[in-house]
């Protein structure tokens, strides 16, 4: 499956023209591509070959053409001719915040500069404020974005380590040797980034196993090639590395490897008060280094008198006492999950109909699904007239297909805690969810007052993404989180654990703290896409990073209870 590359040769293609400066829609078009073969569940191979290509949505026929040649040659004529014109390194200069593509031609065509460190020597060395439009400010701040550019490339967001470790999987799967495999290290505790990949595998003869890791076609450059351990480096700088281990000591490896520093900490010292040491490859006792557990996970943890803990809970924050009490969490799981509540169609930005987003989720298995479109002011956002035929539209999909659609928005949060639609159109709908997406400089008590007012409007029913972050990219706004869940336990207005990878906001320690206070959470993909209900399982995975029960999410609950809930707050 090609997808992967025909994914980056398109956002290549957009970002060189842009750089290029030639028409911004043509570069639009190749993300929208982009994006929808990355969302793709088949091989793009396959579409190409029963010429299905075009039934793609956002895919025009020079894109597919493009597709066609890329998948014959690894390469495109208009790729081939834009990189003639600049180098294909300069895109990385467009992940520093504030410098456009504008400003990237301008930086090669007069310093010839193609990467981070010239730019930033160049900022130093005062040759930028020689540019035009480059003011003092400006050179501060890209230079500031710079430190900030640095430390991101550290940690790469959960999805993208996640789809990376499951190909890895698959692939060392096929191999006879292996009898057991594991992504261990934060991506097991579901982390929302990650630093670098640890796949542990239990094999007796491994030397296969290291080869083919070593040249799987994602790797770019082999780090260390040995027979119990390899590293490799794959796409996005993340570094790989496969331990390989006998599988009497799997379990022992697989705790010792999957962390954190400190549960593995607190670990060693409870062993130590039984008169055991914790390493590796098995539990041992002190005195005659008798090997008392160490095969599977659970054994290594009953060993110390504990019941097995799940990775999300390992972080040193209570787990040990609570499941030497045995009053370890029963966690949220997928399967728990009866609805969405938090989705867009193409009536605001998404790419799919009510009817489209409808049936996936039936295809989930789910019970229900809410449909939540952008009010105005966003540019893309449903006008007052619409949105009743939207709500019309609805009913009659839920009719249609017999399968509750709940008619709900995502309601424009205004700077002074207002709600950017008609009342008489909010009272008509089952659920609103009210999020802030502009105006966000605000200070923080301003912030604050402004989402609190909001949460006191009983037409409310969730916030959305509550803090504003996107991972990697933008900060939270500044927003006292404890005030407003005190808020929310005041008035019963649910939090949103917002499920996007991009977002996933709340993040797991303010949900903790959320759910510790009682406040009802509610998981949602904020799905634009269809295949973006399948981000559910990282919001799910931030719930239980938060120790949240079945009970402590919203939409854990059946169609009935979750339309009581949703009426109640209107009484
Ligand atoms: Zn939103
Ligand atoms: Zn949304």
């Amino acid at each position: 499956m090609r997808n992967a590359e025909v994914v980056a040769m398109l956002e290549e293609t957009a970002d060189l023209i842009e750089i290029a400066g030639e028409n911004p829609f043509k570069a639009r078009a190749y993300r929208r591509a982009a994006e929808a073969i990355a969302a793709l569940q088949e091989p793009i191979e396959e579409l190409v070959r029963t010429k299905r290509l075009h039934t793609v949505e956002g895919i025009g026929e020079s894109i597919a053409r493009d597709i066609t040649e890329f998948l014959q040659r690894g390469t495109t004529t208009r790729l081939e001719q834009l990189r003639a014109k600049y180098p294909p390194q300069l895109r990385t200069l467009l992940e520093i915040q504030g410098v456009g593509p504008r400003t990237v031609a301008m930086l090669y065509d007069r310093l010839k500069i193609t990467t981070v460190d010239e730019l930033e020597a160049a900022a130093k060395a005062g040759k930028l404020a020689k540019l035009p439009g480059m003011g003092e400010q400006k050179i501060r701040n890209i230079l500031e974005s710079i430190q900030v550019w640095r430390r991101q490339q550290e940690r790469v967001p959960i999805h993208i380590a996640l789809s990376l470790a499951e190909r890895i999987v698959a692939a060392l799967q096929e191999l006879p040797e292996v009898i057991a495999i594991l992504p261990a290290g934060s991506l097991r505790r579901w982390k929302e980034t990650v630093g670098d990949l640890d796949i542990l595998v239990a094999a007796r003869n491994t030397q296969p196993v290291m080869d083919k890791f070593t040249k799987l076609p994602e790797v770019q450059k082999v780090l260390a090639h040995g027979t119990t351990k390899s590293s490799v480096l794959m796409a996005n700088n993340l570094q790989v590395d496969l331990r390989a281990v006998e599988p009497e000591s799997f379990g022992a490896a697989a705790q010792y490897f999957t962390g954190s520093k400190a549960h593995n900490i607190a670990l060693r010292n409870l062993a130590l008060k039984h008169g055991l040491t914790v390493n590796e490859y098995g539990v041992f006792r002190e005195a005659t280094g008798e090997k008392v557990a160490g095969e599977t996970e659970e054994g290594v943890y009953e060993a110390l008198g504990l019941v097995w803990i799940p990775p999300e809970l390992r972080e040193d924050r209570g787990e040990l006492e609570a499941a030497l009490k045995g009053a370890l969490p029963r966690l949220v799981t997928l399967d728990d999950i009866r609805g969405e509540t938090h989705s867009h169609t193409r009536w605001s930005d998404g790419a799919a109909t009510v009817e489209e987003m409808a049936r996936a989720a039936m295809e989930r298995g789910y019970e229900y699904i809410a449909i939540t479109d952008h009010s105005p002011p966003m540019g893309w956002g449903v006008k007052p007239d619409d949105f009743r035929k939207l709500i019309r539209e609805i009913r009659q999909v839920s009719d249609r297909l017999g399968f509750p659609v709940l008619a709900g928005i995502e309601v424009d949060i205004a700077s002074d805690g207002s709600l950017h639609m008609d009342e008489d159109i909010l009272r008509q709908l089952d659920l609103v969810i009210a999020s802030v997406h502009s105006a966000m400089k605000m200070d923080m008590d301003a912030m604050t007052r402004r989402i609190l007012k909001a949460m006191e409007n009983p037409l409310v029913h969730i916030i959305g993404h509550p803090t504003g972050r996107l991972i990697n990219q933008r900060p939270p706004y500044e927003v006292r989180v404890d005030a407003l869940i005190e808020k929310a336990r005041e008035t019963g207005v649910a939090l949103e654990i917002n499920g996007s990878p991009e977002r996933l906001d709340l993040n797991d320690e303010h949900a903790r703290i959320a759910r510790d206070a009682g406040v009802l959470l509610s998981i949602g993909t904020d799905a634009h896409r269809t295949e973006h209900l399948a981000f559910m399982r990282f919001g799910v995975a931030v719930a239980r990073r938060a120790w949240c029960e079945p009970k402590d999410i919203v939409n854990t609950r059946p169609y009935t209870e979750l339309r009581e809930w949703l009426s109640a707050r209107r009484r």
